[in-house]
């Protein structure tokens, strides 16, 4: 039977365990099994247990396909996981957790839990810096989402910055490669020049073209060696390459999603939903890139290894992580 291209064929093919094997130790181990502990590839595989066992004398030295990967530790089958991570990875708006439950059989609980170790593995992990050879353009921006600062322009927000810690409202930074139309966002704690600028030290190449809005935080990017250009919202809203309608186009379809499917995002669990958005646009089809519902599938399951979502994780026991 040949790789699933639908939904529905998706259902059907990874009903059958091995099929769900197959496809899974393809993807996460594209060069042959390698051992999780030990890195060797001398591995022997257990066919009635579906485990593979390393040659090597060391503890666990059996392992499952799901061992280092978000699915490690979950009582759920992969012929569980596999058709959930279809479902969110081509869901274009998002997908609930009642839909999760809904279409898999599984608790609202269950399916809640699902999302937020799927979302895990959605995070871009790239060490790449943005800009990169061709120095950008990069776009960068940020926005507010959720509290009653909802949608609400920079200049109103500035004024209530006074009063911020009495406003339940999250800030989520974001860059738009222009060359490249990858996005990378992040929540980050505030938006001080230290803040924003740490932020595009660490991803964006030194020397590349950065377009900002004429926010002050943004105001100190010549001096670190970027060529700096700014756009103001007031006077002109486009001038010429100068602007950063790319990244605000991101911005309303990450609020279009948390509006729409995920009504109430508590603030610490809103980065893996900014993760979940960020993947979908940067793996979008394009005209250039006509990647299919299949392709999504095949890139998500190529980077569930090596992340863990925690519990503390979870219950927001840790502290962000901007970028
Ligand atoms: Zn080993």
């Amino acid at each position: 039977m040949k790789d699933p291209k639908t939904l529905q064929e998706a259902i059907v093919y990874f009903a059958d365990p091995d099929n769900c094997l197959e496809y899974m130790a393809a993807h996460r181990w594209p060069n042959g099994v390698v051992c999780p502990t030990c890195g060797r590839k001398d591995v022997t595989f257990l066919k009635t247990q579906r485990k593979w066992q390393c040659k090597s004398a060391h503890a666990k030295r059996q392992f499952t396909a799901k061992v280092g990967t978000v699915f490690e530790d979950s009582p759920l089958g992969l012929e569980k996981w596999l058709p959930a991570v279809w479902l969110v990875c081509n869901a274009k708006n998002g997908i609930s957790s009642y839909e999760i439950a809904r279409s898999l059989g599984v608790t609202q609980k269950t399916a809640w839990f699902m999302l937020h170790r799927i979302r895990t593995a959605m995070r871009n992990g790239s060490l790449l810096k943005m800009g990169g050879n061709d120095r950008g353009p990069v776009e960068v921006d940020e926005t507010f989402v959720g509290g009653k600062t909802k949608n609400m322009h920079r200049e109103r927000r500035l004024r209530m910055q006074t009063a911020e810690k009495t406003y339940q409202k999250t800030i989520v930074m974001g860059m738009l490669d222009r060359e490249s139309r990858q996005v990378r966002a992040s929540v980050i704690p505030n938006v001080k020049r230290e803040t924003l600028q740490n932020a595009i030290l660490s991803q964006i190449e030194g020397g590349s073209t950065v377009y900002t809005d004429g926010y002050q935080g943004y105001d100190n990017l010549a001096a670190q060696e970027y060529i700096h250009a700014t756009v103001s919202h007031v006077d002109e809203y486009v001038r010429g390459q100068v602007h950063t309608q790319g990244i605000e186009n991101f911005w309303s379809l990450l609020k279009r999603t948390l509006s729409g499917t995920y009504v109430a995002v508590e603030p610490f669990h809103l980065d893996r939903y900014v993760d979940e958005q960020v993947f979908r646009y940067n793996n979008r089809a394009t005209k250039d890139n006509p990647l299919t519902d299949a392709d999504r599938f095949a890139a998500l399951l190529m980077q569930v290894a090596d992340k863990r979502l925690t519990y503390a994780e979870l219950t927001g026991k840790t502290d962000a992580r901007p970028f």
